[in-house]
């Protein structure tokens, strides 16, 4: 893209990447669509370089490798980590790389993943295995990844009750997936049936979510909320929290502005937990579980990769029913 705005994403010949010393070439095979991704081509993110290859989810096969690279071959099946981090700054040595204080998403402060060819970082790449379809391994490094880190960030243990909130988004899928996973109870928040179909204990739309989850909890409420509509289900999902109960915020795709009563948050011990991304050791544990076949994704559309510009407008389309994902060409 050369300016900001959807309708300003043009498909264009440009030079093959070339890498250097520590750096991959990924031939994508598919990349999943993110509101992370509307967000750079909006502008409303920092974006370099400009013109830009956005795309911040991707799954590939190795192309070329640069002097030095070790860990991956061509030919290699990959996943890219979609955090660019210095690996040396206080935030990346104490672990959390996604916070690096020099760093940014990938497809945002680096050329993305909507392209025939990705340079990366070596440090960015990781081998999946071929029993991996590339529906899940191209869902692995936003979806999965930002819902996981959530969750763990949130203390979810068994017996908890947890509510996901846009249950058949993105995140949606693969937090009612991981929650069921850490043992907990989940209610999906959907319009639709099909979260039943990944684990979800009960599935309400969000006017009825309060009194679907106070019969399930038999009075109770919940103990896990995860919101990333925003302002439109907000106040629902403060509603539907218990006294100690913590709501998980990391997006806000219908808009972003929060009212809150001070009190409500102090009298029942409420947390609010913000959370972005997640890190590469959660990332590897994630690859391992979808190597062990224990992750699903629903893909509603598959675009080829030159038509990013219909998939990012159908990605707020009252109708969406599961991800849309960009595949190469054959
Ligand atoms: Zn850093």
């Amino acid at each position: 893209m050369r300016a900001f705005g959807v309708d300003s994403l043009t498909v264009e010949e440009v030079e093959d990447p070339s890498p250097g010393r520590g750096q991959v070439v990924v031939r994508v095979v598919e990349a999943g669509v993110n509101p992370v991704d509307y967000f750079v081509v909006s502008g409303m993110r920092t974006v370099e370089p400009m013109p830009h290859i956005p795309g911040a989810e991707f799954a590939g096969v190795v192309e070329e490798v640069g002097p030095d690279v070790k860990s991956v071959r061509p030919g290699d099946r990959v996943v890219v980590y979609p955090r660019v981090f210095c690996g040396r700054c206080d935030m990346c040595v104490s672990g959390s790389e996604h916070l690096c204080r020099v760093g940014g998403i990938v497809g945002a402060v680096t050329n993305g993943g909507f392209a025939e060819k990705a340079l990366v970082s070596e440090s960015n790449v990781f081998k999946i295995p071929d029993s991996v379809s590339w529906d899940i391994a191209a869902s692995l490094p936003v979806a999965a990844l930002t819902s996981y880190h959530a969750l763990r960030e949130a203390g979810v243990s068994p017996g908890d009750v947890v509510v996901i909130v846009g249950a058949s988004g993105n995140t949606g899928q693969f937090a009612l997936q991981l929650a069921k996973m850490m043992g907990a109870r989940v209610l999906a928040v959907s319009s639709k049936k099909w979260p039943l179909e990944l684990g979800a204990d009960e599935v309400a739309p969000v006017e009825q979510s309060y009194e679907v989850l106070r019969k399930m909890t038999g009075g109770r409420l919940a103990d896990v909320v995860v919101d990333a509509v925003g302002t439109p289900t907000l106040p629902t999902s403060l509603k539907l929290l218990d006294s100690r109960g913590r709501l998980i915020i990391f997006g806000a795709l219908r808009g972003s502005s929060l009212s809150l009563s001070a009190t409500d948050l102090y009298s029942r011990e409420l947390r609010i937990v913000g959370t972005t991304g997640g890190t590469r050791g959660e990332f590897m544990r994630l690859i391992d579980m979808a190597s062990r076949g224990l992750l699903k994704v629903k893909v509603w559309r598959r675009h080829r990769l030159t038509e990013a510009r219909e998939a990012l407008k159908l990605l707020f389309s009252r109708e969406r029913d599961g991800r849309v994902m960009l595949v190469a060409g054959s």
